[in-house]
């Protein structure tokens, strides 16, 4: 992405600069505002909102459309030399408004990073902004191929935005947390570096369920396995391996969702979930605890029946999901937003039930996909450990805490 200040829109700029000024005062953060329309940012007032169609974003942000990980990174850096606020939204298919743009901040948007490369036997490089679920039927279809693990709820959410949450499946119950199946992320951070983060680095697996807070996932290294039914696996000799298309590229064109599309009233009902991580020893208490509060609540959602999910310990779990490296059993009440008049009142009195809950019998939560969020709320929720040292990281990456501001920490 180049400045064009021949381009004969300069008009147009100059006037938008005049509008930013009269939007953001004549700052610093001014002058780098005025910096990211001349690299292609637009000027926007629509409020947004997410999945759950709790919270609302600000109005008078920047919003951009990179198609690049050169071109994040370039945005980045503008952004950061001026203490402009950045946040990331994928689809919009998380419900706690941490993807929502807050006012004056830079909001990038993945939905234009869409490359897949098969970088290597057994591995594809994926953009952020690819649809986790299309990708899939895609790799399925043509090559033959599937990801290990993938989530449930349809084409919303991106692989940048799964990565941010954790990635869970039914399929974890073989193959384990998406974690598992990633082999390097490149992470865009401070003053738009670009970071290759491979699994053997021991900030890796904080990157799952870190949220945005520590730069932008741009690309995902990632495992596919060939689809082969057992009497093709007993009739091929063992030298024998599948043809695979290295070297192959595609590009995921796709109409995605994001926070505009949610608005629309067409957009399918808002669905909540409440899920529990714990020991297969604490399966039936768990279980018992969640039904209990589906039955106090029943006005709140149209409950749809408990799932469950095994999930593998392969390795080693990210501490932002799991504290211990074991087994654990995913398990949650969910369904779509009720009918009742009383849907909402109910829907907060649950979470509030839910939370004390957590607290008090100190279960594990999939904190990242729920609709409850604050600074306060993850400090009580992690141990000092887990949180210290996810602070620490977020430092290292983030010294201005300009990623996602104010929605982890509190500052
Ligand atoms: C109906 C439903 C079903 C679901 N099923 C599953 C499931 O089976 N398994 C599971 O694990 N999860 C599941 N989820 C949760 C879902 O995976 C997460 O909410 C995921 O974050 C959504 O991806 P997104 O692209 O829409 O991200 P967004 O909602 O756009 O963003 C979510 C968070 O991630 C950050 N983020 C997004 N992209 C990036 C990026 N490239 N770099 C850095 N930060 C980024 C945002 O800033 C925000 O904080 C489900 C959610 C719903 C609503």
């Amino acid at each position: 992405m180049k400045f064009k200040y021949q381009n004969p829109f300069f008009f147009l700029v100059a006037f938008s600069f005049f509008s930013l000024m009269q939007l953001f005062g004549e700052n610093r953060q001014s002058l780098g505002f005025q910096h990211l329309v001349l690299a292609g940012a637009q000027v926007s007032q629509d409020i947004q909102t997410d999945f759950g169609r709790l919270e609302r974003s600000g109005s008078n942000y920047l919003e951009v459309w990179p198609s690049t990980t050169e071109e994040v990174a370039f945005l980045v850096k503008i952004a950061y030399e001026h203490d402009i606020p950045i946040r990331t939204q994928g689809g919009a298919h998380s419900e706690n408004g941490n993807s929502l743009p807050r006012k004056g901040e830079l909001l990038i948007h993945t939905s234009k990073l869409l490359n897949i490369t098969f970088s290597g036997v057994g591995y594809i490089t994926v953009d952020a902004g690819v649809s986790v679920f299309l990708l899939n039927k895609r790799l399925k279809e043509i090559f033959g191929y599937f990801i290990p693990v993938v989530n449930g709820g349809g084409a919303g959410p991106t692989i940048g935005g799964f990565v941010s949450a954790g990635g869970i499946g039914e399929q974890s119950k073989t193959f384990g947390g998406l974690w598992e199946n990633v082999n390097s992320i490149t992470l865009v951070t401070s003053n738009g570096k670009i970071n290759k983060i491979t699994k053997h680095n021991p900030m890796f697996l904080f990157l799952f369920g870190s949220m945005g807070q520590l730069g932008i996932v741009a690309q995902v290294e990632l495992s596919i396995l060939p689809i082969i039914n057992q009497s093709d696996r007993d009739n091929q000799p063992d030298n024998q391996t599948i043809e695979y298309p290295h070297g192959h590229h595609i590009v995921m064109e796709y109409s995605g969702t994001n926070g505009k599309y949610w608005k629309e009233s067409g957009a399918e009902r808002p669905l909540y979930w409440f899920n529990l991580f714990v020991s297969p020893d604490r399966l039936s208490e768990a279980r018992g605890d969640l039904l209990k509060l589906q039955k106090k609540y029943s006005h709140a959602i149209d409950f749809i029946s408990i799932y469950h999910w095994p999930v593998k310990n392969i390795d080693k779990m990210p501490p932002l999901i799991y504290h211990h490296d074991d087994d654990f059993i995913a398990l949650g009440i969910l369904g779509p937003k009720s009918n009742s008049s009383q849907a909402i009142e109910e829907l907060f009195h649950l979470e509030d039930d839910f939370n004390k809950l957590v607290l008090e019998k100190r279960y594990r939560r999939y904190i990242q996909t729920e609709f409850t969020a604050s600074p306060q709320y993850y400090k009580s929720y992690y141990s000092k450990k887990t949180y210290n040292q996810f602070e620490k990281i977020k430092i290292f990456f983030d010294p201005k805490f300009l990623f996602n501001r104010g929605s982890f920490f509190n500052r």
